[in-house]
């Protein structure tokens, strides 16, 4: 069998086995359910506590601001659940709804004017197809200098910066597991006043009635033990710059065409993702003849790999014609090595030339 070299960890990552080993027992021996009341269910329920105290602890929070869903998709949509939308052009489309806004005081202006209340201003931490960081904190100041909310999608932050959701000042904030070694569909969503929350999910009352539903006990304890393990440390992140480095250094070296690196307004990037445009090259057959090799890319961003037309973000940033369609993401996680980067680049060379004859 080919050898996979994973290289797209921005879509998901491997559960790791520490996480693994945390949630086994809850995957067949623990099998009570955390609400009921004999001592059988006590060990669930002190499980999820635990887990609980360790999401807030990562990212600054009290244990009861946090509520488990079921990923990033359904944190987001709960917030629209709050108030009236004002988001940025980036968003992944689980944020996209109510009004995207190039100028988010201007429309802040208007839906005021109109007489709008609750306003929830979102823009997300890191952007999930270039990696580029966003100062949320001053779009928090933005929104609360008018009297709204703020919100922030932080799915593909956590791990790669620090997250602080005291210092960011944020009212809501949304993380979703499998992006950082924990088991896929379960994700969180931080809420500053949990007391003032109108959720929509209506049934027997769990998560302090925020988010009805019997708990994902295996998933909330690996979220738990993930959140603990793989937040952003200055350590971890040198192994992923030393890939981006070794990434950009060979590319460099062996690319037999003219590419570019994607960020959205010169602002800073995460080091565990690069984008990269090829010119003149057609990106979907550069991932898939990739693809056979083992190499496991994402073309321009799994999140919307089902559309043939280029991603909204890359147009939004005006990357030109001849570049757009020929658009990769590359993202690393710890499970990387230096020698996996440089035999990726080789093959990509050597695919990009093919294509090219
Ligand atoms: N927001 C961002 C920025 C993402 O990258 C993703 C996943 N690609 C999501 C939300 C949705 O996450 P999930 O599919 O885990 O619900």
């Amino acid at each position: 069998m080919i050898k996979i070299v994973y290289l797209d960890s921005a879509a998901g990552t491997q559960m790791s086995l520490p996480v693994f080993q945390e949630i086994k027992p809850f995957l067949m021996d623990i099998y009570a359910n955390p609400s009921s009341s004999y001592r059988f269910a006590d060990i669930p329920k002190q499980a999820i506590k635990l887990a609980r105290e360790r999401c807030a602890k990562a990212i600054n929070a009290e244990p009861e601001q946090i509520i488990f869903t079921s990923g990033a998709t359904e944190s987001n949509n709960l917030v629209m659940g709050q108030g009236v939308i004002i988001s940025s052009k980036y968003e992944h489309p689980s944020m996209k709804i109510g009004f995207t806004a190039d100028d988010i005081q201007l429309e802040i202006n208007k839906l005021q004017r109109m007489g709008t209340n609750s306003i929830i201003v979102s823009h997300q931490f890191v952007n999930n197809e270039t990696g580029t960081i966003f100062d949320v904190k001053r779009y928090a100041d933005i929104a609360h200098a008018s009297g709204c909310f703020f919100h922030t999608d932080a799915t593909q932050a956590f791990s790669h910066i620090p997250i602080d959701v005291k210092d960011i000042d944020c009212d809501f904030l949304s993380l979703s597991g499998h992006k950082f070694h924990a088991p896929r569909g379960i994700g969180l969503l931080y809420v500053k006043a949990p007391d003032k929350f109108n959720s929509p999910i209506i049934g027997g009352g769990q998560e302090r009635g925020l988010r009805s539903g019997t708990e994902n006990t295996a998933g909330i304890v690996g979220l738990g033990k993930a959140m603990e393990l793989y937040n952003y440390s200055p350590l971890a992140n040198e192994r992923m710059k030393t890939l981006k480095y070794t990434l950009l250094e060979h590319l460099k070296a062996k690319c037999p065409c003219e590419y570019r690196i994607n960020a959205i307004d010169g602002l800073p990037t995460v080091d565990n993702i690069v984008n990269i445009s090829f010119k003149r090259i057609n990106g979907e057959a550069l991932a898939l003849l990739l693809d056979y090799q083992g190499y496991c890319v994402s073309q321009g961003s799994a999140c919307h790999s089902a559309s043939a037309e280029p991603s909204a973000v890359l147009k939004a940033i005006n990357v030109p014609e001849d570049y757009i369609r020929g658009t990769i993401r590359v993202s690393f996680s710890k499970d990387n090595s230096v020698d996996e980067v440089i035999s990726f680049v080789d093959c990509l060379a050597e695919k990009i030339k093919a294509l090219q004859n």
